[in-house]
């Protein structure tokens, strides 16, 4: 049992490192790429701890999980390990995380932090999640302490948008690429997780959730739950009741408050939908539905998804989307 037992679906960037560190030959920093919910920031804090382990060579890149450095990660409380991202209802980071507040500037922070000895290990590791989300004056700061990186320190950088980084953060960076999880895998998660507790609602997560495991967690529980029931119970014999179902779903989708908020309401709305029919799909020869009417309905339904960049009134859409689903398409031609 090592601490990577934990993560599953990156045995070759694991590989990939430890073939680094035997060589001692592990970068300053790091960008950890790859989509969102798939163990990114759990892979860079074991890494963290693997190079702080007392009992373990840097070579190894394992982490024995009972000396007083493991235990300290384990605690959250190492004194040489810093990890920023953006707050909670934040649009950014803010520069105060890198370099202090104006009274304290360049005294406090993670550049600050990293520039000092560390208290209990031989470095100092920061992490810094969403890095997409640094803004140009954080992340020219960032890039000061980057272009001149404090001895035995070890950045990593993680974020699923590239594009949101500045190129000349890049590449100062060493980009390792990480993979979405394999359906199998997510779906081990799901259960070992507990977030439900039965192969097919696993499945069923797995699949909706896009390799994504943090998603698949949502779903498995508060609004998104309900939004997923509300949908299934509004089907009757084979097709959704527009009357039950519109009423209820404006409800949802208004109480979700802003509109980005509204929209990701509306993104569910349209993937449970077309679950769905899918399902109808599956189960045709005991459907009211031609597979040719389901088809068309799942078609709308894609077109929809699409259209949901575009800015509209989303309760609007929606409603206008459930009633073409519900009734006017049926003589539409295939
Ligand atoms: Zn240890």
């Amino acid at each position: 049992m090592t601490i990577w037992d934990t993560l599953q679906g990156h045995d070759i960037v694991l590989e990939q490192l430890k073939r680094a560190a035997s060589r001692r030959r592990l970068s300053h920093a790091y960008l950890f790429l790859g989509p969102g919910g798939i163990g990114k920031k759990l892979f860079a804090r074991n890494l963290a701890q693997s190079l702080f382990c007392e009992e373990t060579l840097d070579e190894e890149l394992d982490a024995c999980g009972v000396c007083a450095n493991c235990k300290r990660m384990q605690a959250g409380t190492h004194p040489d390990y810093y990890q920023i991202g953006c707050p909670e209802g934040k649009k950014s980071i803010p520069i105060e995380l890198f370099v202090g507040d104006e009274e304290h500037r360049g005294r406090q922070g993670l550049c600050y932090e990293l520039s000092l000895r560390p208290m209990s290990s031989d470095r100092k590791i920061a992490i810094i999640n969403d890095a997409h989300l640094m803004q140009s004056e954080a992340a020219n700061s960032l890039l000061k302490t980057l272009e001149e990186p404090p001895a035995k320190s070890l950045i990593i950088l993680i974020t699923d948008r590239e594009e949101g980084l500045l190129p000349t953060i890049r590449s100062r960076c060493q980009t390792v690429h990480f993979r979405a999880l394999p359906i199998e895998i997510l779906q081990n998660l799901i259960l070992s997780n507990e977030y439900v507790q039965t192969d097919d609602e696993a499945e069923r997560l797995a699949k909706l959730s896009d390799g994504n495991l943090e998603v698949a967690f949502e779903l498995s529980q508060g609004r998104l739950r309900e939004l997923s029931e509300v949908i299934r119970n509004s089907f009757s014999s084979g097709n959704i009741n527009p009357l039950k179902l519109v009423p209820q779903i404006l409800e949802w989708v208004e109480g979700s408050g802003e509109s980005s908020e509204q929209r990701r309401a509306a993104f569910w709305t349209v993937k449970f939908l077309a679950e769905e029919f899918r399902q109808q799909a599956r189960h045709f020869n005991s459907n009211p539905m031609t597979i040719d009417q389901i088809e068309i309905r799942l078609r709308r339904l894609r077109d929809a998804e699409q259209q949901l960049h575009e800015t509209m009134p989303i309760p609007l859409w929606l409603e206008g989307l459930i009633y073409d689903l519900a009734s006017g398409m049926r003589d539409q031609p295939v």
